[in-house]
């Protein structure tokens, strides 16, 4: 069985670190699960280990933790990640502290300060010995190799979530959860995953294709939603006509060439001289600069030769050369 391959192979490689118990000895301090667990959301094994030491030996248990000053903890924290995260580490201390001791059960566990299902489902299985589906990004990784799932995780997560459901034995537990997170961690990497040393190899569908690398598929990409703007061309005696954009909203209070707001559909408009497509965060501006013949608004007159000392942002800067290009080129 795959299970029990794997958790020979975890008995036999185990990584030996500071909040775990290797295979056959006592459960670890659910303290020192949890604390690890918080730690490693936002950085790795080999930057926590000295962390979680020092930390460890200056707060030896929950109570002494929850018994900490804020500020003390918050300092002990820094390069940890957000400092939120060390806020709830404090809360959680604290109201374990008045219970006397953790929960055991993830729904139970869930409910305390800053503990999520991940976190909640580690500390269940590997402190508790619960059976919990113990699901991080190595570990997604792994099932949808396992079972062939090339669609990217986050619109099969049910599927493997039920696939891990299946895999997971009932003894055991917290070996199972930190031996498919070692896999996925060590072996099972996202680009090179060394199938060769794994002991899932038979059982995996992504290994058997001959390039298991492309499973998962990585995440797909939003489609940015167009827009369309257009902007004047209004142009006298070697001067363009250029406005400021009202303070607030998209480039709000820059300089800019006049125009009405932008929309969602394109408009008809006077003769296109010119025009640029521009990426901003959440769409795409299709800006059309089609030529006019009154100024409008209030503005002033910018003068063509010193159009880079206007201010205008990179927007207006293409769309502003755009029009001068096209005119080079037909004057050539
Ligand atoms: Fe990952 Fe390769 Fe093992 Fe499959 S055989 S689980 S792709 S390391």
């Amino acid at each position: 069985m795959a299970a029990n391959r794997l958790l020979q192979h975890y008995v036999d490689n185990a990584r030996r670190l500071p909040w775990r118990s290797m295979p056959g000895e006592a459960p670890p301090d659910p303290y020192r699960v949890w604390l690890s667990e918080v730690m490693l959301q936002q950085t790795t094994v080999a930057a926590v280990t000295p962390r979680f030491r020092r930390f460890v030996k200056r707060w030896p248990t929950v109570e002494a933790l929850a018994a900490a000053r804020d500020e003390d903890v918050l300092s002990e924290w820094a390069g940890l990640g957000y400092y939120a995260r060390a806020r709830n580490l404090i809360a959680c201390a604290r109201e374990v502290a008045e219970r006397g001791r953790f929960p055991e059960c993830e729904d139970e566990l869930r409910k305390l300060p800053g503990i999520g299902a991940y976190t909640a489902a580690a500390i269940a299985a590997i402190a508790f010995g619960h059976r919990a589906l113990v699901m991080d990004t190595n570990v997604d990784r792994v099932v949808a190799r396992l079972h062939g799932i090339d669609a990217p995780v986050a619109e099969s997560r049910p599927m493997l979530r039920a696939m891990l459901d299946a895999m997971t034995p009932r003894e055991h537990a917290g070996d199972f959860a930190q031996a498919m997170m070692d896999l996925g961690a060590t072996i099972c990497r996202p680009k090179t995953p060394d199938c060769g040393a794994c002991p899932l190899q038979s059982d995996c569908v992504a290994f058997a294709s001959g390039e298991p690398e492309r499973f998962p598929a990585p995440k797909r990409k939003a489609i940015r939603p167009v827009r369309h703007g257009i902007a004047h061309w209004i142009e006298h005696n070697g001067c363009v006509w250029l406005v400021r954009r009202p303070a607030k909203g998209m480039l709000g209070g820059m300089a800019a060439l006049p125009g009405p707001e932008w929309g969602d559909e394109p408009r008809p408009a006077g003769p296109v001289i010119g025009g640029v497509t521009h990426v901003f965060t959440h769409f795409r501006l299709e800006l059309a600069v089609v030529a006019a013949t009154r100024a409008e608004g209030e503005g002033w007159w910018q003068s063509l030769d010193r159009i880079d000392t206007a201010g205008l942002p990179t927007l207006y800067r293409r769309a502003a050369a755009s029009v001068l290009a096209s005119r080079s080129a037909l004057a050539a």
